[in-house]
């Protein structure tokens, strides 16, 4: 049986909408285009408060791109209720997100049952 992928979730009780979209339609949304070495395999758009997911990933790239784009959303929302900000640029970004998801991922879905298992 095909899982459901979700269509929305929680964030500090506001709905967040999670949608899975084609190459093209990412590329539309961070004005990427097929030229670029490391093309999105997800992102948000805070305004929309929509994460957007590349749907043709498999089932455990999807749950691991939703999961860095949760902690994307997370530090973000941090930030925003701090008066310490985190001026972090967006390489900065990625590579301490980088550095932390897979591990944080990895003890999730091994003791807590997120994402499909290995
Ligand atoms: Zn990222």
């Amino acid at each position: 049986m095909a899982c459901q992928w979700l269509k929305s979730i929680d964030v500090d009780g506001e709905t967040w909408a999670v949608k899975l979209v084609t190459t093209k339609q990412m590329e539309k949304v961070t004005g990427q285009d097929k030229t670029s070495d490391r093309p999105a395999l997800g992102c948000i758009a805070y305004d929309e408060r929509t994460i957007y997911i590349r749907r043709n990933l498999s089932e455990p790239q999807r749950w691991s791109t939703l999961h860095h784009e949760l902690m994307h959303l997370a530090l973000w929302k941090a930030n925003e209720s701090s008066e310490y900000k985190m001026k972090l640029d967006q390489p900065a970004e990625e590579l301490l997100l980088n550095r932390l998801d897979s591990r944080l991922y990895r003890l999730l879905n091994r003791n807590f049952g997120f994402g499909p298992p290995e």
